[in-house]
């Protein structure tokens, strides 16, 4: 075991081993973004069970994102630890709830409810509220945030005025809808989430045979970003806890994030006070970034307001020195996408991988440009680190097909029988060109590659194991990496790090949100927000903002209040860029003033790469016209062994074949086509029009 402990430990610096080696009993880790917390608890988890102070089955962590839990899962296994239990809060609480269920509650059947809309709506409805669908999902967020605070129907009035919230309706109001969600919840036997966490703490408070049961089973606690804990979580922590103390907890105050969800950062900053013997580690170095996004990172929160006590770090850079953050301004998001993507396209070409890459951004709706932007350039990306990789069509299939080869496998070593079995539904040796069937194909690759950590892991591992892998993966929601950029909010970013991370869209209005403005302690947790995208970046960091939101549209935006101060007013990065911008052709008419784009067909709201490259929906009938495509083919490759450009670069086969489809008569109905941008129209416009007979 000393060589195994040797192993794990190395690397650590003297107060990240002091918390790995610290006694059984309660640890509390308060450290900056970067400094290693994550990577603390992992090892201290290890060193537990390699010392034997416990075993891997007695160990319970928890942490935020499912996609972080099963980064823990993954560390503990290249450890060597397997058996450990590491999953959110939610996820834990379901496995027990299942598990306790009948002798708390009987065989009376129970439902999980996806989502409260439905209920919620009704509930409204006879409260005589509107019922809206933006209403009700406010609706619902306020019932959530109630629940995670623990406070019932009937004293939300006080407790919303206690809080300050500012109340979707009226308080009482408010009140009502949420007691009637909760009988119609009841009379239809379903749960929702937060009702999983408080029947898990009800059985084990309430019952002392599944207390003991738990307990004896369950003996060491670990919580990760412990700064964004509910009260509802907490209680569950105190159930699972019971009178024992062997509990670790990392977190920084400073990423408090989810306090608009009744999240606080209280337990962490008053855990010495609830637990006077505990060992207090705190970490200041930075290892994750370089000097100059720790500089910046420093400088975002020394100007928080009310920071805590207990929360006042300064990181201090490891690594080595890198490139200076950059700033730029442009015109429009358009603009500011398509710039965001040039980049990337650099950093790839110079050799960052994409999966070492992220665009964030404040709401999911920013998302869109980006995809826009990022497919005319053939750069693959998967929206929010991909949780709903399992779900796809080519991952089904895969699986499927997988399960039945395992049966009978062919011989090999295990990436290459993966990778005979993928053959037929896809993965060919060479990725195709662009558009959907490169997408399927990057998450197939995702699968042969997890065959090959697994066989690094694990070298006895044969199929059978890896579809274990594939199905415990897919229960924890916690899919391999997909080669591709990374779009993502910053709420769904924390935890995480890439080489270089794109904060985009950063005005007064969307950083700090609209509606956190007139409210301090709402615009101190945007300021956090921003400050935990900053500290994602190991090297290659970028902060841009649009004055305007559409093309040509009215440059009535300012740059986000939290950038000043940070670059001075005459950078000469963001006045270049700007400048730059401002000598790009204008086209006021491109792509219309609405970037969200209708299927041509049935007019639904398109979704996706090939959809919105298509103009319609793939299930869509097409109206192709093959010799329309064939001419435009022919002309395309005339036009690249002439430019000695690959033919991508002047027509991708998505935009011919949505060019063939829909036979634009004039230069706005082409420029409307994704794909063509403002640019190709005026080299290429009149001769594919020539070619469309328009
Ligand atoms: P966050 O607050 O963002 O969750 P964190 O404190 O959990 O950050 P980790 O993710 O554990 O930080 O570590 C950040 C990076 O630094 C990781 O890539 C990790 O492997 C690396 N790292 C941590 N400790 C060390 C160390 N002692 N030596 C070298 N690298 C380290
Ligand atoms: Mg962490």
């Amino acid at each position: 075991m000393a060589g195994a402990d040797t192993d794990l430990i190395a690397g650590l610096d003297p107060e990240q081993l002091a918390a790995v080696r610290a006694p059984r009993g309660p640890v509390c880790v308060l450290a900056g973004a970067g400094t290693g917390k994550t990577r603390t608890i992992v090892s201290r988890i290890a060193h537990l069970i390699g010392a034997g102070h416990v075993t891997a089955g007695q160990v319970l962590a928890v942490t935020f994102t499912a996609r972080a839990a099963g980064e823990m899962r993954t560390r503990l296994r290249a450890m060597g630890i397997s058996g450990a239990q590491a999953r959110t809060f939610h996820s834990a609480a379901l496995r027990q709830l299942r598990y306790f269920w009948p002798r708390v509650v009987g065989d009376a059947p129970w439902e999980l409810l996806e989502t409260k809309l439905r209920l919620v709506g009704q509930a409204a409805h006879r409260a005589g509220t509107g019922t809206e669908r933006e209403a009700l999902r406010d609706l619902a967020s306020e019932i959530e945030w109630a629940k995670a605070s623990l406070v019932a129907p009937e004293d939300y009035p006080a407790a919303a005025a206690r809080a300050r919230r500012d109340t979707p309706a009226a308080p009482e109001l408010v009140a009502k809808v949420y007691a009637g969600y909760e009988s119609l919840k009841n009379a239809a036997k379903v749960l929702d989430f937060d009702d999983l966490l408080l029947h898990t703490a009800a059985a084990l408070e309430e019952n002392s045979e599944v207390a003991d049961e738990f307990r004896d089973r369950y003996r060491c606690f670990v919580v990760d970003e412990y700064q964004d804990v509910t009260p509802l979580q907490q209680r569950v922590l105190d159930a699972w806890l019971g009178r024992r103390d062997d509990l670790t907890v990392v977190g920084d105050a400073n990423q408090t994030i989810y306090s608009f969800a009744g999240a606080s950062p209280r337990p962490l900053l008053d855990f010495t006070r609830r637990f006077p013997e505990a060992a207090v580690v705190r970490l200041e170095r930075d290892y994750r970034s370089t000097p100059e996004v720790v500089s910046l990172a420093n400088r975002v929160i020394s100007a928080a307001r009310d920071r805590p006590a207990g929360s006042r770090l300064r990181l201090v850079g490891q690594r080595p020195a890198g490139p200076e953050p950059r700033f730029a301004e442009y015109d429009d998001e358009p603009a500011e996408a398509s710039a965001v993507a040039a980049r990337v396209k650099e950093l790839v070409d110079a050799g960052t991988p994409l999966s070492e890459i992220a665009v964030l951004y404040r709401i999911n709706a920013q998302s869109e440009v980006y995809e826009q932007a990022l497919t005319e350039l053939e750069i693959p990306y998967l929206v929010r680190g991909g949780e709903r990789f399992f779900a796809r069509q080519e991952i089904r299939q895969a699986m499927a097909a997988l399960r039945t080869a395992a049966g009978r496998p062919p011989e090999g070593e295990l990436p290459a029988v993966v990778r005979q079995v993928l053959a037929p539904i896809g993965l060919t040796d060479e990725p195709p060109a662009g558009g959907s069937a490169r997408e399927r194909w990057g998450s197939l690759l995702a699968l042969v590659e997890l065959a090959e950590e697994l066989a690094a892991a694990l070298p006895d591992a044969d199929l059978s194991r890896y579809v274990s892998e594939l199905d415990q993966r897919a229960q924890a929601q916690h899919p391999p990496t997909v080669e591709g950029v990374t779009l993502a909010s910053l709420h769904a970013a924390k935890g995480l790090e890439w080489d270089a991370v794109f904060l985009v869209g950063l005005t007064d209005g969307t950083m700090p949100i609209q509606h956190a403005d007139g409210d301090d302690a709402a615009i101190e947790e945007e300021r956090r927000l921003l400050y935990v995208g900053v500290t994602r970046a190991r090297e290659h960091l970028a902060l841009s903002w649009a004055l305007a939101r559409t093309e040509g549209g009215k440059r009535y935006r300012r740059r986000s209040r939290f950038l000043y101060g940070l670059i001075p007013d005459n950078d000469p990065v963001a006045r270049i860029a700007a400048s730059r911008q401002r000598e790009m052709p204008r086209q006021a008419m491109a792509r219309g003033m609405n970037p969200v784009r209708y299927c041509r067909v049935c007019g639904d709201k398109l979704v996706g790469t090939m959809p919105v490259k298509l103009g319609r929906c793939e299930s869509c009938p097409s109206d192709l016209d093959e010799g329309l495509l064939e001419r435009l083919r022919e002309w395309r490759l005339e036009r690249s062994k002439g430019l000695k450009v690959p033919a991508y670069v002047i027509f991708t086969d998505a935009t011919l074949l949505a060019i063939a489809e829909q036979r634009p008569a004039d230069r706005a109905a082409l420029v409307a086509i994704s794909g063509v941008g403002a640019s190709k129209l005026d080299r290429f416009g009149a001769e594919v029009l020539a070619i469309t007979g328009a």
